[in-house]
């Protein structure tokens, strides 16, 4: 078993996705060509703001956010230091300042409580990450970003369509990032990236970013990059969008069964998701104890189960963030999340009575061979420490 079988996926539209990418080749517009525009304005209307800008992937949509909203040297920017690097490493690439905030231990996400105390006179924004495909509690953030006059970049590269209050991810934000890396929700046969915003100002600014600074071939106004989104990804993308809430419904489907049947075997309570917020699992992410995570994946890839880590290490404590001179312990609970968390696959085309039926079953079986060598300890899954019941938690 493969923890993501991109193939599954292509044998079912490949015919649709050679003939979108066969129609661009015969086209020859290769670069921002028409299913650039068509994409842009799908998406846009998908995540329900007024523009869309493609570029070349999450992280440039991240970086040329921060570059449009004038973010540079002696800035400071608010994230999470629970993500990929690609969030704090762009703040640090414009030239400013990562200033992290721990997270909330049943979402994994920023926690919003803790914001208002970093805020100093150089803070200019708070990026947001929905990870998983859990959105962040956007409300109290939006009061805190108004309060303080600070913008906001959601970094949904993991999130895309799941909603906050009816609300998109990507349009509650100043500016929403997407990637459209191959394992996202949504994959691009490569790499590529959009901004979603309502600003028509920033739109058109990102627009400028992305192509050297110009709206006129060879007339440059600003300092910017290259960094477009190619017509050939836009075209299998554009393919893609049409099944996406189709996928994510089987997302959904497989995560309620394995919650469902982890809560019969092993008493847990099932994975709470807000009732003003939905999730669209791009992980499916339960909680390990951490002397028993390393022996849990070993006796799964036994099984041929494979499982991943995301993350195992936090951003402050990333050897390329050392200058920012934070140190184990400042963040407790994202260290000790990155000492717990592991995700089991989860992706439309996997077999729910084969594949999820046999990882549930040996995830089970672990549990009780782990209870027979400790004798009489029980062992159960039990609600994360917040006792919300957000994550499954192998004790
Ligand atoms: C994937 C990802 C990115 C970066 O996207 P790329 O398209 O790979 O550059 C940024 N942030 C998060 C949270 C991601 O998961």
């Amino acid at each position: 078993m493969e923890f993501l079988d991109l193939n599954r996926q292509y044998r079912i539209i490949k015919k649709e996705v050679n003939q979108a990418i066969q129609k661009v080749l015969d086209s020859g517009h290769f670069i921002l060509g028409p299913e650039v525009e068509e994409l842009e304005g799908q998406i846009a209307k998908y995540c329900g703001v007024k523009y869309g800008v493609g570029v070349n992937s999450g992280t440039d949509a991240l970086l040329l956010s921060l570059m449009a909203l004038g973010i540079g040297k002696g800035d400071e920017v608010i994230t999470t230091p629970f993500t990929f690097m690609a969030t704090a490493e762009t703040i640090v690439m414009c030239g400013a300042r990562p200033i992290f905030v721990d997270i909330d231990s049943a979402t994994f996400n920023i926690d919003v409580d803790k914001i208002e105390e970093v805020i100093t006179k150089k803070t200019k924004a708070i990026i947001p990450v929905h990870l998983y495909g859990q959105p962040a509690e956007m409300d109290k953030m939006i009061r805190i970003a108004r309060k303080y006059k600070l913008r906001i970049i959601e970094d949904c590269a993991q999130a895309i369509g799941a909603k906050y209050k009816n609300k998109k991810v990507g349009s509650m934000g100043d500016l929403g990032c997407f990637s459209f890396f191959p394992s996202k929700n949504l994959g691009a046969c490569g790499d590529g990236g959009m901004v979603a915003t309502n600003n028509k100002k920033l739109a058109e600014k990102i627009r400028m970013l992305r192509a050297h600074g110009s709206r006129k071939k060879y007339y440059h106004e600003i300092i910017g990059t290259n960094s477009r989104l190619s017509t050939i990804q836009a075209a299998i993308l554009l393919v893609k969008l049409k099944y996406l809430d189709e996928w994510t419904k089987v997302r959904q489907k497989i995560a309620r069964h394995y919650s469902r049947s982890f809560g019969k075997f092993i008493n847990l309570r099932a994975p709470f998701v807000a009732s003003n917020r939905t999730h669209v699992f791009h992980q499916y992410t339960i909680r390990v104890n951490k002397q028993k995570r390393d022996k849990l994946i070993d006796y799964l890839k036994q099984q041929d189960i494979p499982t991943a880590i995301y993350y195992l290490l936090p951003l402050h404590l990333q050897p390329s963030m050392k200058f920012l001179g934070y140190k184990k312990g400042d963040f407790p609970v994202a260290e000790k999340a990155a000492r717990e968390v592991l995700s089991l696959p989860i992706y439309p085309e996997l077999n729910i009575n084969k594949e999820q039926n046999r990882i549930i079953n040996t995830i089970n079986k672990f549990i009780i061979k782990q209870a027979r060598e400790m004798k009489n300890k029980v062992f159960h899954f039990r609600a994360g420490a917040d006792n919300t019941g957000l994550t499954p938690f192998i004790n």
